[in-house]
Order: structure tokens, then C-alpha cells, then sequence
């Protein structure tokens, strides 16, 4: 079978796109009692953009924190909020902010359909109901979270998306002014991101013509951004991360994330971040991406954290070890169907404990 995946049903790209925001929603607010749900990261809540913020009526704007990735727990709390403020179902929720706020705005417009905890639905097409209209507005570029079927979540048990054909977008508003103001590092960090997005698809055994068009294309983006620079970088950047994330869609990514999944759920570590530790150690799977990422950080004189994972207690090592194998398509798709015979749990902590 070849997947059948559900894709944005409207994008609008360009500078100063976000003031079209009030005219996108007019569409969607049935009558003057229709409310729509605001969830912005709390990084603007003193500054312009909450002036630009088209809010009317009944409408509600919940200030979300990012600080740690976002938790199934925080998930049922903001559908608690929404529930609470009225007994009829928002008109729309928007996801202002980086990919976990976008996160928060996918999860969220699903579990005000559909009963129980976000954690009931980590998985793969666990979601019966359609999620209520949500849009996503990126204010950093890289995760892809922009156009993919998933929303990560760490839950009790694990992190692992919501992926279903309801998570996606309804629409997606690409503004590169929006990310203009982002800190140099996490700028850095989130965008590569999509860089390792685009190396763990091209070289994955699940690629196809999609996958590649998709992913060549974005990792020549990440290349002019991140070892040329120039004027357009920010509107670059963002369609890297659009393009990278078009390119998983239809294939995967890879060892890094794996590995980076476990880092994220046992020590809090970022997913951009996270997977910069990690890609720094993987030569014996991405040798050139991997040269050519170091040319990176060295372009932007980063300093990558070491030594997070070294010294750590064995149950540490175990738990992050579970939580990465559970990642069986990763796998799968870096090393082929015989997987299991290449890397072993010793093989994984071994790796880890460089870190
Ligand atoms: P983020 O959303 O976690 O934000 C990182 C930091 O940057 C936060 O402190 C935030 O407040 C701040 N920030 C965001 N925009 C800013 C701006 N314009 N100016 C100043 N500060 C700003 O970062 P991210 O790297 O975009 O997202 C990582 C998250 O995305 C993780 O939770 C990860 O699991 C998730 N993710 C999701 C997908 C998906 O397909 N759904 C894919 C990859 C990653
Ligand atoms: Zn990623």
C-alpha cells in the first residue's frame, strides 16, 4: 500500500501575510456569539505581536509555556481551560509560536473532539473524530511541524506523536517576519532540524522521487542559509523547514531522532538541540551530513552541551534506550528491514554514553 497522507488544506506565504489572519478567520466565525482560541507562546505576550492579534468578541488567548516540551498532562489542562471558558466548541484554535506551540494548537483542537487523555492517543491513527478548524502560525522555522500529521507529545509512558489524518493543519500562515526576532542559537538549533530532517530521508532506505524532490530541495535551502547567509535567509529558512517537512511525510527520519527521543524524554533536552548532540556523533551513519553540519556550527560559533548522558545511572540508560526502539519505522527506514541485527540495546547505550 502507498500511504495516502492528508495534507494542509490552505498555505499563505510571504512578508506581512500574518495581517491577512482577521480576513482567514472571518470565514470561519459563523456569527458574532463564535469564539476562536489563541494559543500563542508566552515569549510575545509583552511584545508587538500581541497588538497584531485580529481578537474579537468572545475570543480567548491563552498565553501557552514552553519552557519543557510539551506534555499530554499540559494538553488535557489548556482543553480543560477551552472547555471551562464556554460549553460550545470554539470556531477555530491558532498555534502562534515554534513547533511546540503549533504542537499544543494541533493536540488541543483534537482533544476537545475526542474523549479521555492525550495520552490515550499517542500513536498512530488512534483518533476517531475530526479536530476543530486549527491553524498554525510559525515563529521559527525547522521542525516542519508546520505541514506534518503529528503532534509530539511526552506522555507518562513515552514521547510519541498523535499521528493521525486530523492533525494536520487546516491552514498554515508563513510569515518570515515572524521569525525574524528568533535568538541566534535556538534560530540555529531548531533550523537544524530540518537539516538532519532532510539528511535522515535522503539517505533512508525509504526514499522515494517525492521524498527526494521534497528533501533536495530544502537541504540546498539549509545549505545557502546556513553556510552562505544573505538577505532572504528568513523566507529561505521557512521554506526549508516546509520542504522538510514534505520530504518525511513520505518517508522518515532516522537514527538521529531515535537517539534524540531518548535524550528528550529521560534529561528534558530539546528536540533541535537534542538532535545537534546527537548528530554530532553518528559519522558511522551520515558521514557527509554530518562533516558538513560540523561547517555548520563552526559558521555560527556554536558550542554544542557534551557529556549530558555520560556517567548516567544504568535505569537512565535503560529508559532511554526503550524509548528510542520503540521508534521502530526510524530504525527501519535508516538500516533497512534487518534492523535489529545492526543495532542492539549494548550498541545503543554505547552511543549514548559518548554524549
Ligand atoms: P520551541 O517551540 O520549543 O521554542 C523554543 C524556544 O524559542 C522557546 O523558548 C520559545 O518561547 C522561543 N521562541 C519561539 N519563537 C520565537 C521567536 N520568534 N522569538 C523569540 N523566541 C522564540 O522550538 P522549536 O524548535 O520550533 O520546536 C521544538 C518542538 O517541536 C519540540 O517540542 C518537538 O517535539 C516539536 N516537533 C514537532 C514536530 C512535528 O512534526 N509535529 C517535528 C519536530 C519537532
Ligand atoms: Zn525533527
Amino acid at each position: 500500500m502507498f500511504r495516502n497522507f492528508k495534507m494542509i488544506s490552505r498555505v499563505v506565504f510571504g512578508r506581512g501575510c500574518f495581517n491577512q489572519l482577521d480576513d482567514i478567520l472571518a470565514d470561519k466565525r459563523a456569527d458574532d456569539n463564535s469564539f476562536i482560541v489563541f494559543l500563542v507562546d508566552d515569549v510575545f505576550e509583552n511584545g508587538a505581536l500581541k497588538g497584531r492579534l485580529p481578537v474579537k468578541h468572545r475570543d480567548l488567548i491563552i498565553w501557552v509555556n514552553v519552557d519543557d516540551e510539551p506534555k499530554t498532562s499540559y494538553v488535557d489542562a489548556l482543553t480543560e481551560q477551552v472547555k471551562a471558558y464556554a460549553s460550545d466548541l470554539p470556531a477555530g484554535i491558532i498555534g502562534i509560536g515554534g513547533g511546540s506551540t503549533m504542537d499544543l494548537a494541533k493536540a488541543v483542537s483534537l482533544m476537545l473532539t475526542n474523549p479521555g487523555s492525550a495520552s490515550d492517543y499517542q500513536g498512530w491513527d488512534l483518533i476517531k473524530n475530526p479536530a476543530v478548524y486549527h491553524a498554525g502560525i510559525p515563529t521559527l522555522s525547522g521542525t516542519g511541524a508546520e505541514v506534518s500529521r503529528t503532534t509530539v507529545l511526552t506522555g507518562p509512558e513515552k514521547k510519541l506523536g498523535i499521528n493521525s489524518d486530523h492533525t494536520v493543519f487546516d491552514q498554515i500562515i508563513l510569515d518570515p517576519e515572524l521569525i525574524a526576532g528568533a535568538p541566534a542559537d535556538q534560530r540555529f538549533y531548531t533550523g537544524m532540524d530540518t537539516y538532519i530532517h532532510c539528511v535522515e530521508s535522503l539517505n533512508g532506505t525509504y526514499l522515494n522521487a517525492f521524498s527526494k524532490a521534497y528533501g533536495e530541495k530544502s537541504i540546498d535551502l539549509c545549505r545557502e542559509v546556513f553556510l552562505d547567509g544573505g538577505p532572504d535567509s528568513d523566507d529561505k529558512l521557512m521554506m526549508a523547514s516546509y520542504c522538510g517537512g514534505m520530504s518525511i511525510a513520505y518517508s522518515q527520519v532516522g537514527v538521529c531522532h531515535a537517539l534524540s527521543y531518548g535524550l528528550s524524554f529521560v534529561l528534558g533536552t530539546h528536540h533541535g538541540i537534542g538532535n545537534c548532540i546527537v548528530f554530532d556523533y553518528l559519522d558511522e551513519y551520515y558521514p557527509e551530513g554530518v562533516n558538513e553540519f560540523r561547517r555548520m556550527v563552526e559558521k555560527h560559533g556554536i558550542t554544542l552541551p557534551r557529556n549530558l548522558a555520560a556517567g548516567l545511572e544504568e535505569d537512565k540508560l535503560d529508559k532511554m534506550t526503550d524509548v528510542a526502539l520503540v521508534l521502530e519505522p526510524l530504525w527501519e527506514n535508516a538500516l533497512g528491514k534487518n534492523w535489529k541485527k545492526i543495532i542492539t540495546r549494548e550498541k545503543i547505550k554505547e552511543m549514548y554514553k559518548r554524549m
